[in-house]
């Protein structure tokens, strides 16, 4: 079993997920890990990494897969006992323009940003290893989208005690209200994106709360973040942000030093600490 340190990237064949692999090739004193659904885009771009004189390795990762999930799982257990550092970026979005039904949209985005991330987390978060970081890519939207929740749920997404179950439910409950028509009767926000992202900052606040309970010794520290406005096939060409610059701040999370006890259990945008 390999002692070298692993940092994997999920989504990381393009957009922010790519360039936070290439930034961490060049500051990650171990292997890097660039993953994708498909693995012909996969290699691809790690060729283009190799081009810049960069040698990240490959793994394929569909996270709306849990057959993928686990044989990557089994694959980190094996070749290194673990992982020291996981960055949840792979995510969906519809277009504005986009006339899918919006009970599809919503299903087909939680799928994947939510219930696709609280997976991976499931699988791979035991494994993180001592002093080891994760950091989990929500958004804005996240903020927003709470401001557009009644004031039961923000008060539900605030709360410091919700379970991972209770959030699942809220999260299924979403997709069940959509399918009715009721979503807005019931307190939701008009935006499938933005409940998607306020499940993985909810989840992330979870999570870093369950492993001070469980695992305080081990001082992983878990984060959510936005990467900003990002020129990416999602946000398109008018975003203010190179990929690279987005990846900034993913970047800092997922290398914080090993003497530093925070940020833990918090959304950053530009590795500065929001309110939530
Ligand atoms: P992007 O260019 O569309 O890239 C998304 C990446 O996620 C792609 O590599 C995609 O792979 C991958 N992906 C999608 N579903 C997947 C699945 N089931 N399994 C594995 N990989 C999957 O988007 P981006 O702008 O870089 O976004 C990266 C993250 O930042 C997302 O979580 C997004 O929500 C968040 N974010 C972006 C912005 C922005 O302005 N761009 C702002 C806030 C937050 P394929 O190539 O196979 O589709």
């Amino acid at each position: 079993m390999s002692n070298v340190p692993v940092a994997v990237v999920t989504g990381s064949n393009k957009g922010i997920g790519f360039a936070i692999v290439r930034a961490l090739c060049k500051q990650f004193p171990g292997d890097v890990y660039l993953t994708a659904r498909d693995p012909g885009r996969g290699q691809e771009a790690v060729a283009k990494l190799q081009e810049e004189g960069l040698h990240p390795l490959f793994h394929q990762l569909d996270i709306d897969d849990l057959q993928s999930i686990r044989a990557f799982r089994d694959f980190l257990k094996e070749k290194y006992g673990g992982l020291n550092v996981l960055v949840n970026n792979a995510g969906i979005a519809f277009k504005v323009r986009d006339t899918t039904p919006f009970a599809i949209q919503a299903e087909v985005t939680l799928k994947t940003n939510f219930f696709g991330t609280r997976n991976v987390c499931t699988e791979l978060l035991p494994l993180v290893k001592p002093y080891g970081k994760v950091v989990n890519v929500s958004s804005m939207a996240s903020n927003s989208a709470l401001g557009g929740c009644s004031r039961e749920l923000q008060q539900k997404f605030r709360s410091d005690t919700i379970t991972e179950d209770e959030l699942v439910e809220l999260m299924t409950k979403f997709v069940e209200d959509t399918k009715k028509s009721v979503h807005e009767k019931e307190g939701w926000p008009n935006t499938a994106y933005g409940v998607s992202k306020i499940g993985v900052t909810v989840l992330s606040r979870i999570q870093a709360r369950m492993l001070n309970e469980k695992r305080k010794d081990d001082h992983i520290l878990l984060n959510a973040c936005c990467p900003g406005w990002v020129r990416t096939d999602m946000a398109g060409p008018k975003a203010t942000k190179s990929p690279d610059e987005g990846a900034e701040t993913p970047v800092y999370l997922a290398l914080l030093p090993s003497d530093a006890d925070g940020p833990h259990g918090q959304f950053l945008s530009n590795k500065t600490v929001r309110s939530w």
